[in-house]
């Protein structure tokens, strides 16, 4: 068995289609069966009724008994078929040796009548061929062992016609016996050499089947791979649009800092800071709540100060109310801390309100808890992917508070005397200027007062210099208070000599504060050392543009009342008039 090279498709299908013919023709066709025995039949009846010649001489002979004979087996042959004991290989083979027997009989007595042979000659021909192929599978042993008994049975079937045979007309049944024998061998013989041939087309088919379908199992373990291989694709797709959303996240957030970095680097005001770090925070991350609270400050904010950005009213109220206990808790913590779950019960702001995490920093100053920040959302993973950002965000405000600390108290130094902590008189001299101008610019009034100590030399004398300069002090803090409760500001014009201002105050009001002022000066008593001091000062009042309607030589004309007040008497409290500037 091999491949047949020089085949192709069309062969194939030709050669398995005349397989099929022969098949169908030879071994299963029971119409060609029927032709054939009736043919027989009708043949044997001519005979028996005597239409055709009887050219037998043989007295054993007798049509009728082959017609009965025939009848009789086409009966049989026709209900066994009809019955399906065909199907069974062995009841169809024992049936045919069966027919091919009595047939071989029949040809061997009926002699010479050549017309009656023809026919059975061919139904003998049709039943070994069928005999020798079905059910054989084509293999070689099967068919040598059945046409032994086809041989035998044409030996037999010759040795019994040669006695009824004369002349050599039995030379002529022989002959006739071995070219049947040899047309069914032939027969045989092609049948099986197209079932090998198509055997070894089947076999290269199948073999053509196995390949293309190993190749197709290949194409199938290629396709799953590329499949798999576009799943993580897609996923590994997936990761990184999350990842460059997180980057862009993080890109913006780094901006935003670096918006807030440089808006807190350019101002000295830490309320404004607070303001644009926690709008930040919000717009960034969108927590429900941000706040950051500063404890009472020299220079950042006195009275201490919390902004708080949410929306909730209710919690921002709370908030207000717990800020102080919030801080003294950082303030002995001092670290990060996260709350979720039961841990959010200490913080009573949170009230109903649906919080459900919530991050306290602390704002550290040279290791002093100087403030807080809080931050709080209704999910509790919010701070899971870390808190990097906000304590970023917390680094560079606390360098924007030092920053302005120092400012600040370097500008608190410029502008203030060492000794009083009022304004010097440089800053003095600047404020007031641009009070003047704008009393000018809005035609409002202004009252200016200068006053001086009286006999401070003899302070100084009699409870030395220190105990003049906490006079001086007792003095200054006087002045200032009263200018900060009257929308004022006061100054050290020299050594023991004040000026005090009272922008969009007429003299009237003025000389009112002023009044008060000079009482207090008066009454209270300095103490140093065993010393009770007593001072008293005298204070010299103008006002634009009442009584002066020239700025520029409003200081000069306070100092004019207030020596006038020295010169008569001292202790005074001495309202500019023109008959003081005239008398000078
Ligand atoms: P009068 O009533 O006329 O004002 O008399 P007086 O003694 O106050 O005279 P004056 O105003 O001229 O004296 C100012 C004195 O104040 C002179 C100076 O020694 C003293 N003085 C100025 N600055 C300071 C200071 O910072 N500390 C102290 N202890 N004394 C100062
Ligand atoms: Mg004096
Ligand atoms: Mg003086």
């Amino acid at each position: 068995m091999g491949y047949l090279d020089s085949d192709n498709k069309t062969d194939i299908t030709d050669d398995q289609g005349i397989h099929d013919k022969i098949n169908s023709s030879i071994i299963y066709s029971p119409i060609f069966h029927r032709i054939i025995y009736i043919s027989c039949i009708l043949c044997s009846l001519f005979i028996a009724l005597g239409k055709i010649s009887n050219e037998s001489k043989n007295p054993s002979f007798n049509a009728y008994e082959v017609l009965v004979v025939l009848a009789v087996l086409f009966v049989i042959d026709f209900f066994l078929y009809r019955m399906n004991y065909f199907m069974s290989t062995k009841v169809f083979l024992i049936f045919r040796l069966c027919e091919i027997i009595i047939l071989e009989l029949i040809i061997a007595v009926i002699a010479n009548i050549n017309i009656m042979i023809m026919p059975l000659c061919a139904m003998i021909f049709l039943w070994e061929t069928e005999y020798i192929l079905y059910g054989s599978d084509f293999i070689k042993d099967n068919i040598f062992t059945r046409r032994i008994v086809i041989i035998i049975l044409a030996v037999g079937s010759c040795a019994l016609g040669v006695n009824y045979r004369e002349d050599l007309i039995w030379a002529c049944f022989i002959i006739l016996h071995i070219v049947m024998v040899f047309g069914v061998f032939t027969m045989v013989d092609m049948v099986v050499e197209i079932n090998d041939k198509n055997e070894k087309k089947i076999f290269r088919l199948s073999n053509e089947v196995a390949d293309i379908q190993d190749a197709n199992e290949k194409l199938i373990e290629y396709q799953e791979k590329i499949e798999s291989i576009n799943e993580e694709i897609n996923y590994q797709r997936i990761e990184m649009k999350r990842t460059n959303n997180e980057l862009e996240q993080v890109n913006k957030e780094v901006e935003a800092q670096a918006e807030v970095m440089k808006y807190m680097s350019s101002t000295f005001s830490v309320k404004k800071c607070i303001d644009v770090l926690t709008d930040s925070i919000i717009e960034m991350r969108q927590p429900k709540l941000c706040a950051i609270y500063t404890a009472p400050d020299d220079f950042i904010d006195k009275y201490g100060n919390i902004t708080i950005k949410t929306n909730y009213t209710s919690i921002e109220r709370r908030l207000k109310e717990d800020a102080g206990d919030i801080f003294n808790s950082v303030k002995e913590h001092k670290n990060t801390r996260i709350y979720v779950k039961n841990e959010l019960e200490q913080f009573a702001f949170i009230g109903n309100a649906n919080i459900n995490s919530v991050a306290l920093f602390p704002l550290i100053e040279d290791d002093n808890a100087y403030g807080f920040m809080i931050v709080a959302s209704d999910r509790e993973d919010f701070f899971d992917k870390g808190i990097a950002y906000y304590e970023g965000c917390i680094a560079e405000f606390n360098i924007s508070v030092k920053n302005s600390r120092l400012y600040l108290m370097m500008q608190d130094m410029a502008h203030k005397d060492g000794l009083t902590h009022i304004n010097n008189r440089m800053y003095f001299m600047q404020l007031f200027e641009t009070a003047v101008n704008n009393a000018k610019k809005e035609k409002t009034p202004i009252s200016v007062a200068l006053y001086d100590i009286d006999k401070f030399k003899s302070v100084n004398d009699t409870y030395g210099h220190l105990a003049g300069d906490e006079v001086i002090k007792m003095v200054a803090s006087i002045g200032a208070k009263y200018a900060e409760e009257n929308d004022g500001f006061v100054g050290r014009y020299g050594g023991e000599e004040f000026l005090i201002v009272f922008p969009d105050k007429d003299k009237k009001q003025a000389l009112s504060i002023l009044e008060a002022m000079h009482e207090e000066i008066k009454n209270t008593v300095v103490r140093y050392e065993e010393y009770n001091i007593n001072i008293n000062v005298c204070i010299g009042l103008t006002s634009y543009p009442e009584i002066c309607n020239e700025p520029a030589l409003l200081i000069n004309r306070a100092d004019m009342a207030m020596y006038y007040g020295k010169e008569h008497g001292r202790g005074r409290l001495v309202i500019d008039s023109p008959e003081i500037a005239q008398e000078e």
